[in-house]
């Protein structure tokens, strides 16, 4: 016998018709011979529909105010999913954040889990129940509701996952796992069968669509086996786990790319101590989060500096820049929004040289000019132009060979 933890998002809990699916698939589990819990997020559509009511009658809304409202998408779903398992003759009882201890610091609309109490669930659990959890919510040390951001079911998933101590932490979603590049832009990309939680976080881009990042993040501390896949569709998914838990470690994964980037300039600056700091500390002060970051060196004690940033900040970034421009003496600010990020992820390549060289080389012979460069240890990422992404993330799929799956290593 096993603990299983489901979780069920928006689309596949968005109907009656699918309650009822679910329900179906919570029972066939007990009927393998495990304890079920589940936990749910707010039927398709209704956290945005709640956000515009709130809208609608005031232009900021109290934030703890918002909480309470918007915790009640998820109660609808815990309320229906246990009526309709106890009419399918499957005792289930159901619960809010609240209620089973999922307790978090006051950070209203983007709280925090601190922990959770598991006893009551364990006991539920022991009495034949299946527990019917609201996602996404909790409650702040004084009591008050508390909701965890936008897709924060996932991180109430694999926290009460954690907690219990449970086998795997299911999360059935609309797509069937997670794939070595986008399928939208590589027809022949393929399902992982499993993943390393590191290499999860750097496939944000890919990822992020799939699960919350801070639920990979949270599954990755306390070593939580997380699976994602369809509720739609049967199938394996793919498994996100400890790089030590995993059979044939791929070399490389897969392809991520991001689109919301964008660059800046600072032209003929003076190459001396101090200016990078000069340079990003008002930066870093507006709370603007630098990714990649390019110094050249000039010829005649000036140098180029050059930093990508995310695409909503360009902006102000700018307009920060262009005052630091005038204070430090340097000759003009130039700026590009129209920039792509590609990136080769694998933890095989720590201890494989040369898949830089053969990204580059792959992107060159397309033409593809490479604006920027920045590593990690399991990931190369290049700055291309935009108009470039698609192509260059399917040459570079191919280059690696990712339609016959992840290479292993060996
Ligand atoms: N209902 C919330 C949202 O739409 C939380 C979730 O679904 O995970 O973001
Ligand atoms: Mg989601």
């Amino acid at each position: 016998m096993a603990l299983i933890v489901q979780k069920y998002g928006g689309t596949s809990v968005g109907s009656v018709d699918r309650i009822q699916a679910v329900a179906d698939r919570v029972i066939e589990t007990v009927k393998q011979g495990h304890q079920v819990v589940v936990v749910v997020s707010a039927m398709s559509g209704e956290t945005d529909r709640l956000l515009g009511l709130a809208k609608s009658i005031s232009q900021s809304p109290t934030p703890r105010e918002l909480d309470v409202l918007l915790s009640t998408g998820e109660q609808v779903t815990i309320a229906l999913l246990s009526m309709c398992l106890s009419d399918k003759g499957q005792p289930a009882v159901s619960y809010t954040g609240g209620q089973v201890c999922i307790r978090t610091d006051n950070a209203h609309n983007k709280a925090r889990i601190l922990d959770i109490e598991s006893v009551r669930v364990h006991k539920e659990l022991e009495e034949g129940k299946v527990v019917v959890i609201a996602g996404f919510q909790g409650n702040d040390e004084a009591g008050n509701i508390t909701t965890l951001g936008r897709g924060g079911s996932d991180t109430t998933a694999v926290a009460m996952a954690a907690a219990l101590k449970a086998d795997e932490c299911r999360i059935y979603t609309d797509v069937d796992g997670v794939y070595t590049a986008d399928p939208r832009i590589v027809e022949d990309a393929q399902r992982l069968p499993c993943i390393t939680y590191e290499e999860m976080l750097e496939m944000a881009s890919l990822g992020s669509k799939v699960l919350q990042i801070r639920s990979v993040e949270f599954a990755r501390k306390y070593n939580v086996n997380l699976r994602v896949l369809s509720s739609f569709k049967e199938g394996p998914g793919t498994l996100i786990t400890d790089e030590d838990e995993q059979m044939e470690a791929a070399l490389i994964s897969g392809i991520a790319h991001n689109k919301d980037e964008a660059k800046l300039t600072i032209v003929g600056v003076p190459d001396q101590p101090g200016i990078a700091s000069q340079i990003l500390g008002p930066i870093a002060d507006a709370n603007i989060e630098v990714d990649m970051i390019v110094q050249n060196v000039g010829m005649d004690n000036t140098t180029d500096f050059t930093f990508s940033v995310h695409r909503n900040d360009f902006e102000k970034a700018k307009s920060i820049l262009e005052n630091t421009a005038k204070s430090i003496g340097g000759k003009n600010v130039t700026g590009d929004n129209k920039i792509a990020k590609i990136s080769v992820v694998g933890v095989g390549m720590r201890s494989h040289a040369g898949i830089a060289s053969k990204m580059f080389k792959a992107l060159a012979e397309e033409g593809i000019n490479i604006q920027m460069i920045s590593t990690s240890e399991i990931k190369v990422s290049v700055i291309v132009a935009e108009k470039y992404l698609e192509l260059g993330v399917r040459v570079l799929h191919s280059a690696f060979g990712l339609e016959n799956g992840a290479l292993a290593e060996n």
